[in-house]
Formats: C-alpha cells, sequence, structure tokens
C-alpha cells in the first residue's frame, strides 16, 4: 500500500463533496455490511411543517396553538421549530413562556399564561397521566399510518389535543438506499419518532428494517447491539444526538448539512447532505484500497 494511492483516493472524494478523515477510514468501507441510518434530517429533510392541530372536545382549538406554539418556540427541534412557525401564523404573536424546560427525545414542558403546559410523544404525557379521547387516539394513529408525526399537547392535567407535522423524504433517498443494497449493504432505518412513521418511511425509501422509538442516548446502544450480533456497522446521521453513535460505529458518516458534533464525531462527511454520496464514499474508497492492494 502506498499512501500515495491512498491520497489520491481521499483526494478525488474531496471533489465529490465527500470528506474522508484519514487514509485508514478506506480500509473500515471494506467490511461494512449494515448501514444504519437516522431518520430525520438524513433520510428525510428535517424541515418540517404544521398541517394540522386538533383540540379534544371542550378545548378551544386557538388554545391549543397559542399554548403549544408558545412552548415549542423555545425550543429548537424541527417538529418544535414547525409547530411554533405554524401556530404563529395562524394566531398571531405567542406569549413568552414562564418557564421552559426541554426534555431530550421526549418533548417540552413549562409554563405558559399560568398553566403548567407538555407537548411531545404521547407516553410523556401518560407518564402524567394525561391521556387523549379514543377519537383522537385514532385520527393519530391515521396521521402515523400516512407517515406523518404527531405530538400531544396537554396542560393544566389533562391532554388537551394533537398537533400534526409532515417531514419530506428526501428526493434522493430511494435511490440512495438502492445504490447502498447493491453494494451489498443492509439499511436499517433508525428514530426516535414511533412505528409507523418509521414504518411509513421505510417502506416509502425501500428500509424493511426499522428500530424505532429509540431515545437519543440509546442510539448508540442499538449500534452497539448490531456490532454485538457480528454485524460491522456504518452509521449515517446529522444531529448532535447521532454523535456517540457515529463514533460508535465502525464507520460513521456525518450529513455536511447537519451539525458540527455530529460531523466531528464522524470518519467521512457527506458534504452536499445527499443521502447518494454515502455510496459514493464506499465504493470510491473500496476502489481506492483495490487499487493499492
Ligand atoms: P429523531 O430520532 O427522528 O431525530 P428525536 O429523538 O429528536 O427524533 O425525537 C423523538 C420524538 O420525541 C419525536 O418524534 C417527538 O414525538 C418527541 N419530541 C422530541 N422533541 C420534541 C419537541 N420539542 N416537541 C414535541 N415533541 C418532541
Ligand atoms: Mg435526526
Amino acid at each position: 500500500a502506498t499512501p500515495t494511492a491512498l491520497l489520491v483516493g481521499t483526494g478525488r472524494g474531496a471533489q465529490t463533496g465527500i470528506l474522508i478523515k484519514g487514509p485508514e477510514v478506506l480500509e473500515s468501507t471494506r467490511k461494512v455490511d449494515t448501514i444504519v441510518l437516522d431518520k430525520t434530517g438524513t433520510v428525510t429533510t428535517g424541515r418540517m411543517s404544521l398541517v394540522d392541530a386538533i383540540a379534544e372536545q371542550g378545548t378551544d382549538r386557538t388554545d391549543l396553538l397559542r399554548l403549544a406554539g408558545a412552548l415549542e418556540h423555545s425550543s429548537e427541534h424541527p417538529i418544535a421549530q414547525a409547530v411554533a412557525k405554524g401556530a404563529a401564523a395562524e394566531v398571531g404573536e405567542l406569549p413568552t413562556p414562564e418557564d421552559f424546560a426541554n426534555l431530550e427525545g421526549k418533548g417540552v414542558q413549562g409554563v405558559v399564561d399560568g398553566h403548567a403546559v407538555v407537548v411531545g410523544r404521547e407516553s410523556l404525557l401518560a407518564d402524567w397521566s394525561q391521556h387523549l379521547s379514543s377519537e383522537l387516539v385514532a385520527r393519530k394513529l391515521a396521521e402515523e399510518q400516512a407517515g406523518r408525526t404527531v405530538v400531544v399537547a396537554g396542560w393544566d392535567g389533562a391532554a388537551r389535543g394533537i398537533l400534526v407535522v409532515a417531514d419530506t423524504v428526501k428526493p434522493t433517498s430511494a435511490q440512495a438506499i438502492s445504490e447502498l443494497k447493491a453494494l451489498g449493504l443492509t439499511p436499517v432505518l433508525l428514530t426516535g419518532d414511533n412505528e409507523a412513521v418509521a414504518r411509513q418511511i421505510g417502506a416509502e425509501v425501500g428500509i424493511d428494517k426499522v428500530i424505532a422509538e429509540v431515545l437519543p442516548k440509546d442510539k448508540v446502544d442499538v449500534v452497539a447491539g448490531l456490532q454485538g450480533e457480528g454485524k460491522v456497522v456504518a452509521m449515517v446521521g446529522d444531529g448532535v444526538n447521532d454523535a456517540p453513535a457515529l463514533a460508535q460505529a465502525d464507520l460513521g458518516l456525518a450529513m455536511g448539512t447537519g451539525t458540527d458534533v455530529a460531523i466531528e464525531a464522524s470518519d467521512i462527511t457527506l458534504v452536499r447532505g445527499d443521502l447518494r454520496s454515502a455510496g459514493d464514499a464506499i465504493r470510491l474508497s473500496r476502489k481506492t484500497l483495490a487499487t493499492i492492494k
């Protein structure tokens, strides 16, 4: 192996928007057989928008938008940004929360207009004994089966409504997945979102294996678990909460459109944020290795 050949390989990668951290990374690309893909921001655009807000009977829809929107305005999460933006567009200026806390991978809680408000996954509200009516449970399920993400809002001890948020699959994701399969890799979709949404997004892009409802801190355990089964794992992610999993993976690939923390934890950066570059990176690296053997 000559170091020159490795440099040529990494240099060519740079021209195509693929940054490889060092020549030692190439070797890892040869053995990988499984590729774990984060859903939001990696397979999907992560640019979400609020498409519906449905209040429980007896709750004013404007209050639902106002209280949930005010709380979400303080969160950076793509779901939160969509809710806050959609709410403000409909009800105007949102109040500033008197208190706010982010519950990583679960939702947000705080005080708005004197009400103790919580917005997040259904299980978070259930922990506080706030349950949706059977009508809204059914509506939530139907939206999720259509691939939309639904969060629940509650205040003063009861669930008050649901917020429906839509994210879109990136136009290149399906092609990217089929290219990864052609390279002999088994794709796995990993997300904190629920099973129904994950299955629908998986079906849209051609991923059969989905691992859903995984808390941010547990993503690293999923990668380690697959490694424990003897898999050699590549992971593609974009978020701060993907960083430990990207570092744990045998080959970590970060979307260049993602956070610095994810990029730092990775071996390869896909500058363009186009998932097709993942297959290109692996193919290019393997080819470079072949020329120097
Ligand atoms: P992903 O793994 O798809 O990037 P996260 O781990 O960030 O998603 O979040 C997992 C789930 O937690 C979301 O699908 C949502 O139900 C809930 N959640 C997280 N943050 C928020 C928030 N700010 N507002 C409402 N729900 C949230
Ligand atoms: Mg993400």
